[in-house]
């Protein structure tokens, strides 16, 4: 079945922006241009201002008052890029949506491809980067790693090199509004979700003005929710960690007790009395630590507090 046949051809560009000030002079010709050249659609460009603290909010005033395809959608404080897609994926209007980050790093240049796909068809389809020039070293090697772990522990496969960036049909977007948690991963959402899926490969470049907004501590914190919010794997490790020292310990007290009747006990085990303890109880923190991961993420969600809260909005 083709996706032509839903009749309009209404496309939303999703943009979420939090201080690309830099960015929005270079992102918005860009992106115009190559819209330009796709007469068979009509756009609508919804940005999303994610509490910026710099003029991104007065650049898309400007461009709004230009042009009438700009939509715009300012949250009363920074929530976070997850946060901001959600207010998006709300507010879209098209058959279609198609996310990308403000910083030129999804290259408009590939909107055709997209389109293309989901005229053959597909209801999501994802961009997925072929190299990284832009990153470092340690940032490819890092990520690298840890796709592959949380493809081992959860059993949603989330894929590698993709991010964000894709054309979601108006089926797919009705399904991740559904999802409605405070703590969003919104990567592992797009495979929760399924649907028919196409990849589109492409050279992800550097960004090309301001700087990432995500620092180490995110991507760990970002990491982090993926694991526990797609897998119980951790919890079910903290039971094999109990249980390997305690039935360690077991073997140690059979073994003090048969050494004592043999040979009498000469000298009080002190050091390894301390040391025994010192484990077991390094042991029982980390348990009790896991099991807080997931406590505290259940007390976040029952408080079911939105998601994001807008300040204002021109349509
Ligand atoms: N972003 C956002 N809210 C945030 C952080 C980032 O809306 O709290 C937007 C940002 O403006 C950009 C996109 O998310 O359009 C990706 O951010 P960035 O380029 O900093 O991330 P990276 O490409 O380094 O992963
Ligand atoms: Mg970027």
């Amino acid at each position: 079945m083709s996706n032509e046949s839903q009749g309009t051809k209404n496309i939303s560009i999703l943009v979420p922006c939090f201080n690309e000030a830099d960015m929005l002079p270079l992102f918005y010709p860009a992106l115009c241009q190559v819209l330009g050249g796709l007469t068979a659609y009509e756009f609508e460009l919804l940005f999303v201002d994610d509490g910026s603290s710099d003029a991104t909010l007065a650049i898309l005033q400007q461009l709004a008052q230009r042009d009438a395809r700009v939509h715009y959608l300012a949250l009363s404080r920074n929530f976070g890029k997850e946060a901001a897609m959600l207010a998006g994926l709300d507010a879209v209007q098209g058959a279609a949506v198609i996310i990308m980050d403000a910083d030129l790093q999804d290259p408009p240049g590939l909107i055709p491809e997209l389109l293309a796909g989901w005229e053959a068809g597909y209801d999501d389809v994802y961009a997925q980067r072929q190299g990284r020039p832009g990153d470092s070293a340690a940032k490819r090697l890092s990520s690298r790693l840890y796709y592959r772990l949380l493809r081992h522990f959860s059993a949603i496969p989330v894929l590698a090199d993709v991010g964000d960036f894709r054309l979601l049909d108006r089926k797919c977007i009705t399904a991740l509004c559904q999802l409605r948690e405070y703590e969003r991963y919104t990567k592992g959402f797009f495979s929760w979700i399924g649907f028919r899926k196409l990849a589109v490969p492409y050279d992800r470049p550097a960004r090309a003005a301001g700087h990432t907004k995500w620092g180490w501590s995110d991507l760990v914190r970002l990491g982090l929710d993926g694991l526990t919010s797609f897998s119980t794997l951790p919890l079910r490790l903290s039971t094999w960690l109990g249980l390997l020292s305690a039935g360690g310990a077991l073997l140690y007290m059979v073994w003090v007790v048969v050494k004592t009747l043999l040979y009498g006990d000469p000298v009080a085990g002190y050091p390894s009395l301390v040391s025994i303890i010192l484990f077991v109880s390094g042991v029982q923190l980390i348990v009790l630590g896991i099991i807080g991961e997931y406590l505290g993420k259940t007390y976040c969600e029952v408080k079911r507090r939105p998601v994001y809260l807008i300040r204002e909005k021109n349509f």
